[in-house]
């Protein structure tokens, strides 16, 4: 039985009851032939028209000109008239258990809004997520919500709820009283609830790492710097034997390692600590890139983080303020590592701006100097090399898992038009096409 979504979005827990039982996880049998104007595979930069995609229960089985494919008498067409079809977006840093804050502030979210009711918003996120074109996320911690990302993980995979393929990362490790809710700022005699698990010393930062690997972390994040100077200015928090400790941890049990750095001096530390990933960078010096690029380490820039904030705190209008300062040092550190050839991945630290609207990282990215292509290649292949998983999903190719997305228009010429999906499918699953769009 194929997936219905139309029926599963309105028709309440009962109806999504049914689906869980029969269809989420199981891809429609017999083959689809999905037939866009034109077909980009993240294996060039030009999409070529007049192209199909071949689906044999969940795996790419062809992909080329619509009549080079040779599908079986039975196939079954889908038209996806006006638009492009592309591997299914990637978005290496979420945080589905955050929602903006202009709505809520970080603070509040954190130490009012209840775990159970935080789980329940992270299950909408994931779905409107997926419907975005999304099908993947690495989802950076959690942000005081324990180990439920590995719930909602759970739950998708199992096909109760929909959403993207999720790599996560619980708690995320921190420096003690180095992350919020406070310490500063609250009464000292209060026991705050923490954003993420604190450590001190080698012994804690193995025994934490041990601890969310343990408990289904996929990867682990660590905190390199944050705002504990005696100014507020962001400085490194963990030393460099304790991340060093963290990194050794993962890796022996075969998972790579993020690290949020936005200083110079915090993302270099972390850098020589062996992490596989930078989160923001904004500081970063070119030197500090160039470090990035001898160690292979990726990048996530997590522009639109940036400009979300000015938005809501700074006044900031898109397309029409001038950038603010924060915005256009985290332009300087963008185009630095673009002009070094640093590996550069889809990341936009979501959950700081609406789910769904991860398009505007990409579109922030073309803004500050990659192609469309190089953004697009940041948010498929690219991210799938990141997350060690190139030869499952991240390109339009035989042999991989059909995560196929369609958008009217072009994105590979125009950017802007993956705002525009009309057809998602993951794993073979059909969460979305232009006859039943949620
Ligand atoms: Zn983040």
């Amino acid at each position: 039985m194929r997936w219905q979504p139309r029926k599963i979005w309105i028709g309440g827990l009962a109806a999504l009851a049914v689906a869980a039982a029969t269809a989420a996880t199981a891809p429609p049998k017999g083959d689809l032939l999905l037939v866009p104007d034109r077909v980009w595979t993240a294996d060039g930069d030009a999409a070529h028209a007049g192209w199909a995609v071949l689906v044999h229960e969940g795996v790419i089985a062809g992909v080329g000109p619509v009549d080079s494919l040779h599908a079986p008498a039975d196939v079954r067409r889908i038209a996806l008239p006006g638009t492009t079809l592309t591997p299914g977006l990637i978005d290496l840093h979420s945080h589905v258990f955050l929602h903006p804050y202009n709505e809520t502030l970080w603070n509040d979210q954190v130490l009012k809004e209840p775990q159970d009711y935080r789980t329940l918003e992270a299950a909408a996120h994931a779905r409107a997520t997926l419907m975005a074109g999304f099908t993947t996320l690495r989802d950076l911690g959690t942000e005081g919500a324990g180990f439920a990302d590995v719930s909602i993980k759970r739950a998708i995979d199992e096909g109760m709820i929909p959403g993207p393929r999720m790599f996560v990362a619980t708690r995320a490790i921190v420096a003690t009283d180095s992350y919020g809710p406070g310490p500063r700022g609250f009464r000292p005699d209060l026991d705050l609830p923490g954003g993420a698990q604190e450590i001190s010393g080698v012994d804690e930062a193995i025994r934490a790492t041990r601890e969310q690997a343990g408990h289904g972390a996929d990867w682990i994040k660590l905190y390199a710097d944050y705002r504990v100077g005696a100014d507020g200015s962001t400085q490194p928090t963990l030393s460099l034997a304790e991340m060093k400790a963290i990194v050794d941890t993962a890796h022996l049990s075969g998972r790579p390692v993020a690290a949020h750095a936005s200083s110079d001096e915090g993302v270099r530390l972390a850098v020589e600590a062996g992490v596989d990933s930078i989160e923001h960078g904004y500081g970063a010096s070119e030197a500090t890139f160039r470090l990035l690029k001898q160690h292979g380490t990726a990048y996530e820039p997590t522009l639109t983080a940036v400009e979300a904030t000015a938005q809501y705190f700074e006044h900031y209008v898109p397309g029409q303020s001038e950038p603010t300062a924060r915005m256009k040092e985290a332009e300087r550190a963008f185009r630095t590592a673009l002009k070094l050839g640093v590996t550069i991945g889809n990341g936009s630290d979501v959950g700081v701006f609406t789910h769904g609207d991860n398009w505007r990282e990409p579109a922030n990215m073309v803004r500050d100097g990659m192609t469309p292509p190089q953004a697009l290649h940041a948010a498929t292949n690219i991210a799938a090399r990141i997350l060690r998983q190139q030869d499952k999903f991240g390109r339009i190719a035989p042999g991989l898992r059909a995560d196929l997305v369609a958008f009217t228009g072009d994105p590979s010429t125009h950017i802007d038009d993956l705002q525009h999906p009309v057809f998602v499918m993951k794993d073979g699953s059909l969460y979305r096409t232009p006859q039943t769009t949620p």
